[in-house]
């Protein structure tokens, strides 16, 4: 850190990825003084992603917690967008439905329909397409695709436009910005007082949002939070003088999924993403980019045309129930706002209102409220089952001291 940078705050903000720069700028417009320890930019997930907006074609069965959230979030994204476009200057990149999922074979056809269903007995607004109704909607689909899937309230948002404003809109309302990387979360008495950083270096504040993304658990002075990295290989293509897709296409092509998601102005077209449970790990596979390619055609064969522009790897924030991390630490002054794993573009918006609410109110929304990470705490998990009879404290591991902690 050179002289110039900040040494006290009232809030230092670990990670300069869309949870981090969304939270900052709230905080800072709300009056206090915000100091981000953004880390690599080039290196976030937030930097690399698609960009959709998909809580419904995004749900999974199981997930249905998880779905009130990304729509609470959806919801605001038009006003966020507007908000965060007004204070900056810049576009917000957000960009309106529908999308449309699409199905290359029977069996991908039979899995379209299962979801269709699914969404059916969720309330959620889809229709169901032949392939010709599919095609007039997107007339640079396959000749071959089996039948679609019309989500119109699905959209998509360039989130490097996204963070570039975001950014912008926190630096006009005083974000500071310190360089490099955290090391560790300082703390007396059960209280943060500030972060450490990597060349030794530190900023006093009484409070720390925990916001870096995968490496979340790589921050120590805190209990671990439980966030894994789950790696994801993309493509930027670049259609030139050829036409691109006019709406964000999902597809199902023999048993795997792919997405093409459309930018404003046909300057690009992402085509992701891979899932990897291989750590960090950086590297561009020839097989990553074979079978993202390979599976792009088959939906959409313009695809071949177009220029390879970027091949790139991130990091998605994985927790062990796939859904964020919001809420307070253990520490008094520790907010936690990571583990947004698939959706975390989609999630920004709910996260700065999480986010502000607990560090200017400390008070959680309610829609919030399922996410706070004590619901990964073994030892109150397992206490909360003894206290009703379900197990064996001695099974569990817990003495009788243990339980008047
Ligand atoms: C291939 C891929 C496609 C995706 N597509 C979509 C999509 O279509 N829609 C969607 O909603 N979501 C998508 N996601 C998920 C989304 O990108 C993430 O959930 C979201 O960007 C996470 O944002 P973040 O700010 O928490 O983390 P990040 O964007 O990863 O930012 C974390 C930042 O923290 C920094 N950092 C790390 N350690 C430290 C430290 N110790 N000190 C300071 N800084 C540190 C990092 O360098 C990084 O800049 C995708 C993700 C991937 C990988």
């Amino acid at each position: 850190m050179t002289d110039t940078q900040p040494a006290t705050a009232d809030v230092v903000v670990i990670g300069g990825g869309l949870m981090g720069r969304a939270s900052a700028w709230r905080l800072a417009a709300a009056g206090l003084d915000v100091v981000v320890v953004g880390g690599e930019t080039a290196a976030a997930a937030s930097t690399v992603a698609a960009g959709m907006l998909a809580p419904v074609t995004e749900t999974t069965f199981t997930e249905e917690v998880l779905l009130g959230l990304n729509l609470a979030s959806m919801q605001r994204y038009p006003s966020f967008a507007a908000e965060v476009e007004q204070a900056s200057g810049l576009p917000s990149g957000l960009r309106a439905g529908p999308t449309l999922s699409i199905a290359y074979d029977a069996d991908d056809a039979a899995r379209l329909a299962t979801l269709a269903a699914y969404l059916g007995r969720l309330g959620l607004e889809s229709s169901r397409l032949t392939s010709r109704e599919a095609r007039t909607i997107e007339p640079l689909l396959a000749p071959t695709v089996r039948a679609g899937l019309l989500v119109p309230g699905d959209a998509s948002c360039d989130n490097r436009q996204l963070l570039a404003a975001l950014t912008a809109a926190g630096e006009r309302v005083g974000v500071r910005a310190a360089a490099g990387f955290v090391h560790h979360v300082a703390s007396a008495a059960d209280r943060v007082t500030g972060v450490v950083l990597a060349d030794g270096t530190s900023v006093s504040a009484p409070t720390v949002v925990l916001a870096n993304g995968a490496w979340a658990g790589q921050v120590t002075g805190i209990p671990p939070v439980p966030v894994r990295p789950v790696k994801g290989q993309i493509l930027r293509l670049d259609p030139g003088r050829f036409p691109q897709p006019g709406v964000v296409v999902r597809a199902f092509t023999r048993g795997t999924e792919i997405y093409l998601v459309p930018r404003d102005g046909g300057r690009e077209v992402v085509v992701g993403a891979t899932v990897e449970e291989l750590g960090f790990d950086r590297r561009v596979t020839a097989g990553g980019v074979y079978e993202l390619l390979r599976d792009a055609r088959l939906a959409i064969p313009m695809s071949t045309e177009y220029v390879l522009a970027e091949a790139s790897v991130g990091y998605r924030p994985g927790t062990p129930d796939n859904a964020p991390i919001l809420g307070r630490g253990v520490l008094e002054g520790l907010v936690l706002a990571t583990g947004h794993h698939r959706n975390g573009v989609l999630l920004t918006p709910i996260t700065a209102d999480v986010v502000a609410e607990l560090v200017l109110h400390d008070r959680v929304l309610d829609v919030a409220a399922p996410f706070g990470p004590e619901r990964f705490d073994r030892k109150r998990i397992d206490r909360e089952r003894i206290d009703r009879g379900r197990v064996d404290p001695v099974a569990a591991g817990h003495r009788e001291e243990d339980r008047r902690c």
